[in-house]
C-alpha cells in the first residue's frame, strides 16, 4: 500500500526537473480528498525546454532510423517487463489517483505492457514498397518516422492512455513530448523513470505536467512539433485541431461519444444484462465508449430495465482499494457537479428515474465524488440525456419497435465511437452493425478493447486510429522515391 505522499519532478531531455518558477500541484485522492503527490506545475519555458529535447533527440541521434528498429522493439520490450515487474505498484497508484476499483487498474497495467509488446513486434516491420512506374525508374515508397509528437493524455485511464500513445510513437522511432491530465500524472511520470531505467535515450521521452490551457496550449501551437495526437472531450479536441491547422501538423484525435447498446427480444437475456450494466457503469461511466444510450425493443423493455437496475442497484461502491469496491468516486468535485446537473436536468424533462440520482449517504463517502449509479428510462431524442456525453455513472432507457427504428436512434448522434448490439439472431446483428455509424461495435458482449485492433471513432468522436497495425501508421511519414535507371540525357531543353 502506497502511504508516503510523494514529491514528483518532470523529465525533460533525461533530466528530472522543477519548474521555473517552482510552482507545484497537489494531486489528491478522489475517494476522500487525500494528498498523494505534488508535481511541478510546467510553464511555457519547460515546454520549450521538452521539445528542444525531443527535436535534438529526433534530429541528432540515430533513435528513429530504419536500423535502429531492433533496438527500439527491446527497449519497448524491456519496458513491459519492468512494468509487469511493478504491475502492482503502478495499478494501486492510479486507482489512488483516478479512483477506479483496483481489479480496473490491474487490468490497465496489465493491457499497458502487453500494448508496449504488441508495438514493439511492429517496430521491425514497417514495410514499404517497390512499385511499377512508366518511366525506367526503380520506384519505392518507404515509411519513416513523422518526427517530434505532443501527446495529450486525459484522466480517465492515466496509464493506459498514455501507453496507447507512447509505444506505437516509439516503435515507429518518434520522440515525446507527453503531457498527461492535471488531475492524474503519477503514473506517467513513473511510467517515465521505467524508460530511463531500461535505457531509453534522453530525449526520446519528455513529460511535462501542468495545465491544459498553459502547458498543454503551448505543447499544440510549438512550430518543432510535427504531430499532435490527443485524447479527451470534444470542446478541447477542436482547439488542438485549431492549433494543429495553424501549424499545419498532422494530428489524431478520440474524443467523445454517446454510445448505443442497441437491445433486440431475442437477445439472451439472462447474459446480456451484466454486459448492459459493465457497458455503462464501468470507471464510473467515465469512458469515452461508454455504453450510456440502451435502446431496448418494446417487448422486453420493462424487463430489461428491471434486470439491469437489479444489478446496478447492488454495484459496491467505495474506495477502488478495498475488497469488493466495483465503483469508485469521479474523478473530481467538478465532474461530480457536473454529472449531477446531468442528473438534475433528467429529472426537470421528466425522464423516469429507475434507481439512484443522489450522491451517497454515509461517513464513508462524505470526503470524495461518489454518486449513485443512475438510470433513467423513457429518455427520448430531445431529451439532454440521450444526446450529450454525461461522462458519469448515468445511463438512459430508450424503447424502440422495429430495428429500422433501433438503428435510426442509434445513429441519432453528433458521436460515432462505439456501440453495442444484443440478439441471437446473427443476420440481424450483421445487418445492424452494417447500418450502424461507430468505429467500434460489439455484439453480445461490450468493452472488450484488444491492442491488435484499431481505436477511435467516426463523426465528432474524432480522427484517425490507435492500436492494431493502423495505430503506427499515424506516427508514420510516407516517402516516395524514384531512382533514374536511364543513361541517357534528359532532352527537354
Ligand atoms: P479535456 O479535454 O479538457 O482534457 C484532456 C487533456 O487535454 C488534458 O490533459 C487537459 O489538460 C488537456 N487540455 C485542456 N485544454 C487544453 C488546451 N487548450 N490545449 C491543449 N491541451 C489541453 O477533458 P476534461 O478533463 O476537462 O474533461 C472534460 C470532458 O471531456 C469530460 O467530462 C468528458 O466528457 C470528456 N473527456 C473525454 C475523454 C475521452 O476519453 N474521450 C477523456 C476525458 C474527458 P488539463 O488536465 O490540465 O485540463
Amino acid at each position: 500500500m502506497l502511504n508516503q505522499m510523494k514529491t514528483y519532478q518532470m523529465y525533460i531531455g533525461g533530466q528530472w526537473v522543477l519548474a521555473s518558477d517552482n510552482q507545484t500541484r497537489k494531486i489528491t485522492d478522489p475517494a476522500n480528498g487525500n494528498l498523494i503527490g505534488v508535481v511541478p506545475e510546467a510553464t511555457v519555458m519547460e515546454v520549450n525546454e521538452a521539445v528542444a529535447a525531443a527535436r535534438n533527440a529526433f534530429d541528432n541521434t540515430n533513435w528513429g532510423s530504419a536500423d535502429n528498429a531492433l533496438n527500439r522493439a527491446q527497449l519497448m520490450m524491456a519496458l513491459a517487463n519492468k512494468l509487469r515487474e511493478n504491475a502492482a505498484k503502478f495499478a494501486e497508484l492510479d486507482t489512488l489517483n483516478c479512483g477506479k476499483p483496483l481489479v480496473e487498474s490491474e487490468g490497465d497495467v496489465a493491457d499497458s505492457a502487453n500494448c508496449l509488446d504488441f508495438f514493439a513486434g511492429l517496430a521491425t516491420k514497417t514495410m514499404g514498397e517497390t512499385v511499377a512506374v512508366p518511366m525506367n525508374m526503380q520506384s519505392m515508397v518507404v515509411r519513416e518516422p513523422i518526427g517530434v509528437v505532443a501527446q495529450i493524455v486525459p484522466w480517465n485511464y492515466p496509464l493506459l492512455m498514455g501507453v496507447w500513445k507512447i509505444a506505437p510513437a516509439l516503435a515507429a522511432g518518434c520522440t515525446i513530448v507527453m503531457k498527461p491530465s492535471e488531475l492524474t500524472p503519477l503514473s506517467i511520470l513513473e511510467l517515465a523513470k521505467l524508460t530511463e531505467e531500461v535505457g531509453i535515450p534522453a530525449g526520446v521521452v519528455n513529460i511535462i505536467t501542468g495545465i491544459g490551457e498553459v502547458a498543454g496550449a503551448a505543447l499544440v501551437n510549438h512550430p518543432d512539433i510535427d504531430k499532435i495526437a490527443f485524447t479527451g472531450g470534444t470542446d478541447t479536441g477542436m482547439k488542438v485541431m485549431t492549433a494543429a491547422a495553424k501549424g499545419i501538423k498532422n494530428v489524431t484525435l478520440e474524443l467523445g461519444g454517446k454510445n448505443p447498446v442497441v437491445v433486440f427480444a431475442d437477445a439472451n437475456l439472462d447474459k446480456s444484462a451484466e454486459w448492459i450494466a459493465f457497458a455503462g457503469m464501468a470507471n464510473q461511466g467515465q469512458v469515452c465508449s461508454a455504453g450510456s444510450r440502451i435502446l431496448v425493443e418494446k417487448s422486453v423493455y420493462n424487463e430489461v430495465i428491471e434486470r439491469v437496475a437489479k444489478i446496478v442497484t447492488h454495484i459496491k461502491l467505495g474506495h477502488g482499494l478495498d475488497e469488493g469496491v466495483r465503483m469508485g468516486p469521479v474523478i473530481s468535485k467538478e465532474q461530480q457537479d457536473k454529472v449531477m446537473s446531468y442528473i438534475e436536468k433528467a429529472k426537470a424533462e421528466k425522464c423516469r428515474l429507475i434507481c439512484g440520482g443522489s450522491l451517497p449517504k454515509g461517513e464513508q463517502f462524505a470526503k470524495g465524488n461518489f454518486i449513485e449509479p443512475t438510470i433513467f428510462a423513457d429518455v427520448e431524442p430531445h431529451h439532454t440525456l440521450f444526446k450529450e456525453e454525461v461522462f458519469g455513472p448515468v445511463m438512459s432507457f430508450t424503447s424502440f419497435d422495429t430495428e429500422d427504428e433501433a438503428v435510426k436512434l442509434a445513429n441519432d448522434t453528433e458521436y460515432g465511437l462505439a456501440a453495442g448490439v444484443f440478439t441471437e439472431s446473427v443476420t440481424k446483428a450483421h445487418r445492424v452493425v452494417k447500418q450502424i455509424r461507430a468505429g467500434i461495435i460489439w455484439v453480445n458482449n461490450y468493452h472488450p478493447t484488444f491492442n491488435e485492433l484499431p481505436w477511435g471513432g467516426y463523426k465528432k468522436s474524432g480522427i484517425g486510429r490507435e492500436l492494431g497495425k493502423y495505430g503506427i501508421e499515424a506516427y508514420l511519414e510516407t516517402k516516395q522515391i524514384n531512382i533514374n535507371l536511364d543513361e541517357g540525357q534528359l532532352g527537354w531543353y
